[in-house]
């Protein structure tokens, strides 16, 4: 079986549900279908619980009724049939009347959560009510009934991967549709897998029912070699092997979520990435497999801050860079570019959050500099096929303009380097033409 995955904009209107019921449903094969909320409605719901954090009263009900006026225009559009119209409309009933209700309520990162829950409680009901009403085969199975948490936050997949089992081995249906996103955790309250989180969904049910391939449906054809806001005449990449899309989806690639590769790389199945646009175009194929040679993509991502420590104490001592990380363990912040020389180390981070007591604790070890506005650019690629020349062809490429950091060795699948902010477009298109042209 496949399970395939629609994000927000591939259900983002009643003709695109219907869209998605005609794909997934073309072939007369039996599916697993994952469902976003329909989009703009989680970040509605953000604000929503926004306002009663504030106790803002009147902003969240206004921020709902758009929402509920909206909804009620998609049933309309949906359906033909009445009674099924009417279920659903039951259905989101019910949901608004519990966003409502949450205004009586004290607010709370667990009642935020279960707020969060609902536009893919809605999206995944109206798309199966479309699916009853066109005759299809169709069973809802609730997130909550299989999809769970362990005590470290995590999937556990034990527990997922014998109620799919079990579910699946119950019945026989054609399509078996169910939310993205929304999880119960450890103490059965409702969750979620973070913003994003549907690919990740899709990626643990494909692992757990150990199915031929997850696809992941967006509205471009691909993961590109390049960025298209910056660069012309990108391509999407026909095939990347697991590490590479890591690599790619960290660094800023935006079409897929970092997460969601573990479960489909460890349980060996394929991700394909495809366009619901475009169906028949080939996308991207994400598997363990080295193909092609060489240099496949290029991303890049913004924002990021560089500092650096110079110390003559870190000349022949031992420790030094255990005592510098641990500064950054201790604030809860990851670092993701390093490199070193004999009296200094400049890392990267991408979260500010804590980066006053950071530079607080790091002035107890050396002269610390930071650098804010910079931007690290992921050269990725099959690099140890052809040991020589790709860090020197990087190099070469950006060789008019200061580079800030370079990165080369730490895996075989990537150099990176570090830039200002104002010359990413510049170094994205220089890479362009230097690596793929
Ligand atoms: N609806 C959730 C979000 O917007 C999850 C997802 O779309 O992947 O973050
Ligand atoms: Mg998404």
């Amino acid at each position: 079986m496949k399970v395939l995955k629609f994000g927000g904009t591939s259900v983002g209107t009643p003709q695109r549900m219907k869209d998605v019921t005609a794909l997934v449903t073309a072939d007369g094969q039996q599916k697993f279908v994952v469902l976003s909320a329909m989009s703009g409605t989680t970040n509605s719901l953000v604000e929503f619980a926004d306002y009663l954090y504030k106790r803002n009263i009147e902003s969240a009900s206004n921020v709902l009724s758009t929402l509920r006026h909206k909804y009620r225009k998609h049933l309309e559009e949906l359906y033909t049939s009445d009674p099924i119209r009417e279920e659903v409309h039951e259905i989101l009933k019910d949901i608004f009347a519990f966003l409502k209700g949450c205004s009586q309520k004290e607010m709370t990162p667990a009642l935020e959560r279960a707020i969060l829950a609902q536009g893919e409680l809605m999206s995944t009901n109206m798309v199966a009510g479309y699916m009853r009403q066109e005759g299809i085969d169709v069973v809802l199975i609730p997130a909550f009934d299989f999809m769970r948490l362990n005590d470290l936050g995590d999937p556990n997949h034990t527990y997922i991967r014998q109620r799919l089992n079990e579910l699946l081995a119950e019945s026989n249906h054609m399509i078996y549709l169910t939310q993205g996103f929304i999880c119960l955790n450890a103490e059965g309250n409702i969750d979620n897998l973070q913003r994003g989180g549907s690919d990740y969904t899709a990626s643990i049910i494909g692992a757990d029912i150990n199915a031929e391939e997850i696809q992941i449906w967006t509205d471009i054809d691909g993961m590109h070699n390049n960025d298209p806001r910056y660069v012309e005449g990108t391509k999407p990449v026909r095939q990347l092997n697991f590490e590479e899309a890591a690599e790619l989806a960290y660094f800023g690639a935006k079409i897929l979520h970092p997460t969601c590769i573990q479960p489909a790389r460890y349980a060996n199945v394929p991700v394909r990435l495809l366009n619901t646009m475009d169906p028949s175009a080939p996308g991207t194929l994400i598997n363990n497999e080295m193909q092609e040679v060489g240099v496949k993509a290029i991303a890049a991502k913004d924002n990021i801050t560089a500092i650096k420590v110079i110390s003559s104490r870190m000349l022949l001592a031992s420790g030094f860079l255990a005592r510098l990380f641990k500064v950054f363990d201790d604030h809860k912040t990851s670092i993701d570019m390093v490199t070193t020389s004999e009296v200094g180390v400049s890392l990267t981070i991408d979260n500010t959050a804590y980066l006053e007591p950071i530079l607080d604790d790091l002035r107890k070890l050396g002269t610390v500099q930071v650098d804010t506005n910079q931007c690290i650019i992921c050269v990725v690629g099959d690099m140890a096929a052809d040991q020589h020349g790709y860090c020197a062809k990087v190099l070469t490429a950006l060789q008019e303009q200061p580079v800030r950091m370079v990165c080369y060795g730490g895996s075989t699948h990537n150099v990176s380097v570090l830039v200002s902010m104002e010359q990413k477009q510049w170094a994205l298109r220089q890479l362009s033409e230097h690596l793929f042209k």
